[in-house]
């Protein structure tokens, strides 16, 4: 019944003969006496390798290609000083989405020209903070972005900012397919979309950055969705911004020197699942790009992309504790097995979010005990509070067993809450047969240390 060792699991999760997993070869025993429950668990070589494996297979299909290609770790799916250092180390560099991602990163020691900043309504804190650490680029998206920046510019002096303007290109995916639309309903980008005899907003935008002498355009920046499987999405909005980046030259001589096409590569999240691979990903953005580019006559522009879920994802698993298990019969005369576990939705809101499936196993010891249809659900006050919708677990599952849930890695401790006032649980990690804390857990004290009475 056991789907370890494989995916969803990161590499370094092993079961032994007596049925014990460790993760990095820290079995999770030690782990949770180490650590307590709940915890989120970090493989660092399963980080590392995935984070070199994108590097590598984006390096090598589009220099096969003429193109140079940067990667760019979007921190928002998990960043913490040691992982911004990983990362860094593998040759990545790191995207960020606010002043506080901003500072983590800095502290980590990346240099400020391998960081970007995103965000729709960076506030002008967060705009000087990214010109004082020299960011390579800074995505901006709205006209009203636009002005700020370069007003913030002027009143301090010193070089143009480096901009992308970020565009929409209608290009939606997500789950395994992609849509397209031409207007798009949502906060994030300008329009590639243009009315009858009117400029794009897009094209507008480039205009409006091209007018500022405190700004300089370095590219133009597309991020079409999340935990993507089938990667044609990317392929069609690379060709909707080499288009646009063409046009922009025709208008005004400036062929613009790059082009981000953002993250969104999906991962395996129950067993069966299958991850996107690097190397096919790679290849087939690359050749199309390159197809693109020659079809329209321009040089091909930099590259660079910005993976989050598929390095820190399927590294990661949530180390539960068991507490009460209560068998509740269904209408069609089932019984589901309702297995609480000592966090829930504060820390993985994903599946009350966006109703995201996950996978579970007991892993502190071997049952062979008749599997029963069972939800994991946590100690909140609130019946969404799910955490596996439905899984297969051993029918003897009791108070005290360790319960493992993979590939939580990304966007898990990121979005913690501490609804109820619950704690967050610390990030560990493990490499070598070696944990450490990456990030402490929360205590009542840190709780209590905010509220001013
Ligand atoms: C969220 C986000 C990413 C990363 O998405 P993943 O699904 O974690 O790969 C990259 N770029 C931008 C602009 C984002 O908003």
């Amino acid at each position: 019944m056991s789907t370890i060792p494989g995916e969803p699991w990161s590499r370094g999760v092993a079961r032994s003969s007596e049925g014990v997993v460790s993760v990095g070869g820290v079995d999770v025993h030690a782990l949770a006496a180490g650590h307590g429950t709940p915890a989120y668990v970090l493989d660092e070589a399963d980080l590392r390798e995935r984070a070199t494996a994108y590097r590598r297979a984006f390096e090598t299909a589009f220099a096969e290609v003429g193109a140079g290609v940067d990667v760019y770790y979007a921190g928002k799916a998990f960043l913490s000083v040691a992982v911004a250092r990983w990362v860094h180390e593998e040759g990545l560099r790191v995207d960020t989405a606010s002043g506080g991602e901003l500072a983590v990163a800095l502290r980590a020691g990346v240099p400020g020209a391998h960081l970007g900043l995103h965000g729709n309504n960076k506030s002008d804190d967060e705009l000087v903070a990214a010109l004082d650490a020299g960011v390579g680029r800074i995505i901006v998206d709205s006209l009203v972005e636009i002005d700020r920046l370069a007003d913030l510019v002027k009143r301090r002096g010193g070089d143009p900012a480096p901009v992308m303007v970020r565009v929409t290109t209608g290009v939606h995916a997500g789950g395994h397919e992609y849509i397209s639309t031409a207007h798009e309903d949502q906060k994030f980008g300008l329009s590639l979309a243009a009315d009858e005899g009117a400029d794009s907003p897009a094209v507008t935008a480039m205009l409006a950055v091209l007018a500022r002498p405190e700004l300089h355009l370095l590219g133009i920046h597309s991020h079409i969705g999340s935990q993507i499987l089938d990667p044609s999405g990317f392929e069609v909005a690379a060709r909707a911004v080499l288009t646009l980046r063409a046009h922009l030259a025709e208008r005004t001589g400036v062929l613009v020197d790059e082009v981000d096409l953002g993250g969104g590569y999906g991962i395996a999240y129950l067993p069966g699942e299958v991850a996107l691979d690097p190397d096919r990903i790679a290849k087939d953005v690359a050749a199309s790009v390159a197809a693109a580019a020659s079809e329209l006559g321009t040089a091909l522009p930099r590259f660079s992309i910005e993976p989050g879920r598929a390095i820190v994802g399927p590294a990661g698993l949530t180390l539960y504790t068991v507490g009460t298990v209560k068998p509740v019969r269904l209408d069609d005369g089932r019984v589901r097995t309702y297995v609480s576990v000592d966090g829930g939705m504060s820390d993985n809101i994903r599946p009350a979010l966006y109703g995201a499936q996950y996978h579970a196993e007991i892993v502190g010891r071997v049952s062979t005990a008749e599997p029963v249809l069972a939800r994991v659900v946590g100690k909140h006050c609130e019946s969404g509070d799910i955490v596996v919708h439905e899984v297969r677990l051993p029918g003897d599952v009791r108070a005290g067993d360790l319960l493992a849930v993979p590939a939580t890695g990304a966007y898990g401790r990121s979005m913690a809450s501490n609804y109820n006032l619950l704690a967050r649980p610390p990030v560990v990690a493990v490499r070598d047969g070696a944990s450490r804390v990456l990030v402490r857990r929360e205590t009542v004290d840190d709780l209590l240390a905010l509220d001013e009475g």
